[in-house]
């Protein structure tokens, strides 16, 4: 079957009915530690509570079905698992995979099992657990989209890392490149460690309007990443990066200044975590003082390892920045020693600050800052000149 792109997508997804007012959301936990379901309810923009009370305008009421969450337990709660699994629920779902698909054929040789969820009668009317991986396999042919749920379920993550005594991988491994949703979608991967929460409640509610007719094409890279999301690097969203413009390092961690040889793999790895905070706009990696190791990559955790090295590339690029950097950060002092001043300051030659004593700029710095303010209005004329 030929790749999906994107003008593809738009021909081959159908539409949910129109008169579609509510869609179930089956949320699967394999190989997780639960910090994407924590991460999913402290999402603000939208939050779980706007997609299940409905307040979104033109969007669908989702219909919650979540182990942790959910109020009822036992058959009430498995049963819309099971009519879902046999594509008689009556209703559009998604189905949300949260953790690794381990392989439950070594578990079984075992007699056991790694992750699951309610349980069928065997051949001797024993109940045995139903695996996370078959639910996701049994529901995915009927969904109307599979949408993976933090790194593990996204690439494998943590539980696939070197050593895998689970063999575990992703969701995308399990369903296999040719899987398409009931309304022709691949696998959406919305990754992070945990991700944030926003961004899987924004792509939940991007899928939906889409679906419903309604709103855009969602953007989605060849990895099922969502494009707005996951487009850009740390690096460029981050809040030190002048710092890493101008060639000032942190030596430690609780230093200012950018973390890349303290460890951060910022300058490489597609996540939104500063722009957007971990919750509610507040926090975030960097935004906190932790350098990136690179969570939302499918090379996550054993590319990044050890964490809290300086990564390899750095010594190039980071020595690079301190010699362009340390030149241009110091011209830029210069400048904003002088633009700290009014006229009538540089012709009194005093400041008149009671707090402190402000120095006067001496012959070798005037001569300096007279030759940069020449070059710098070279082409144009400088504030507060007749333009001629
Ligand atoms: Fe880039 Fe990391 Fe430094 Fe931020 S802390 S500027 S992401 S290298």
């Amino acid at each position: 079957m030929a790749k999906l792109n994107v003008a593809m997508l738009a021909q081959t997804s159908a539409l949910l009915p129109d008169n579609i007012e509510e869609v179930h959301a089956f949320w699967i936990a394999g190989g997780s530690c639960d910090g994407c379901s924590i991460a999913a309810v402290g999402a603000t923009s939208p939050s779980v509570e706007d997609l299940t009370n409905g307040t979104i305008p033109g969007a669908p009421k989702v219909i919650l079905h979540h182990p942790v969450l959910a109020v009822n337990a036992g058959e009430s709660f498995m049963e819309p698992f099971r009519l879902a699994a046999k594509g008689e629920l009556g209703a559009p779902f998604v189905i949300l995979c949260e953790g690794s698909i381990m392989d439950e054929g070594l578990a079984a040789e075992t007699g056991g099992y790694w992750s699951g969820m309610g349980s069928d009668l065997d051949e001797n009317g024993d109940p045995q657990p139903i695996p996370s991986s078959s639910w996701v396999t049994r529901m995915a042919e009927h969904a109307a989209a599979v949408i993976a749920v933090g790194t593990c379920a996204t690439w494998g993550g943590i539980p696939a890392a070197a050593g895998n005594p689970t063999n575990s991988g992703s969701v995308m491994d399990l369903l296999g490149e040719d899987y398409r949703s009931s309304l022709g979608l691949p696998v959406v991967n919305i990754p992070g460690c945990a991700p944030q929460g926003d961004n899987i409640t924004e792509t939940i509610i991007a899928v939906l309007l889409f679906l419903h007719g309604i709103g855009p094409l969602p953007e989605f890279d060849e990895l099922g990443r969502p494009a707005w999301l996951f487009g850009e690097t740390v690096h460029r969203g981050c809040t030190r990066a002048g710092y890493y413009e101008e060639g000032e390092f942190a030596k430690q961690h609780g230093d200012k200044e950018c973390l890349v040889e303290v460890g951060c793999w910022g300058p490489v790895v597609q996540c939104n975590i500063n722009q957007r905070g971990a919750i509610n706009g507040m926090g975030g990696c960097m935004n906190v003082g932790a350098p990136c190791i690179g969570c939302t990559m499918p090379g996550f955790p054993d590319s990044f390892a050890p964490f809290y090295q300086t990564p390899p590339g750095t010594v190039v690029s980071s020595n690079i920045s301190r010699v362009t950097g340390s030149l241009v950060g110091n011209l830029r002092k210069m400048t904003q020693a002088s633009q700290n001043r009014t006229n009538k300051w540089n012709k009194d030659g005093n400041v008149p600050s009671g707090w402190g004593h402000v120095a006067e700029p001496s012959v070798l710095e005037k001569v300096a800052h007279f030759a940069y303010e020449k070059l710098q209005f070279k082409n144009s004329p400088k504030p507060g000149s007749k333009v001629k």
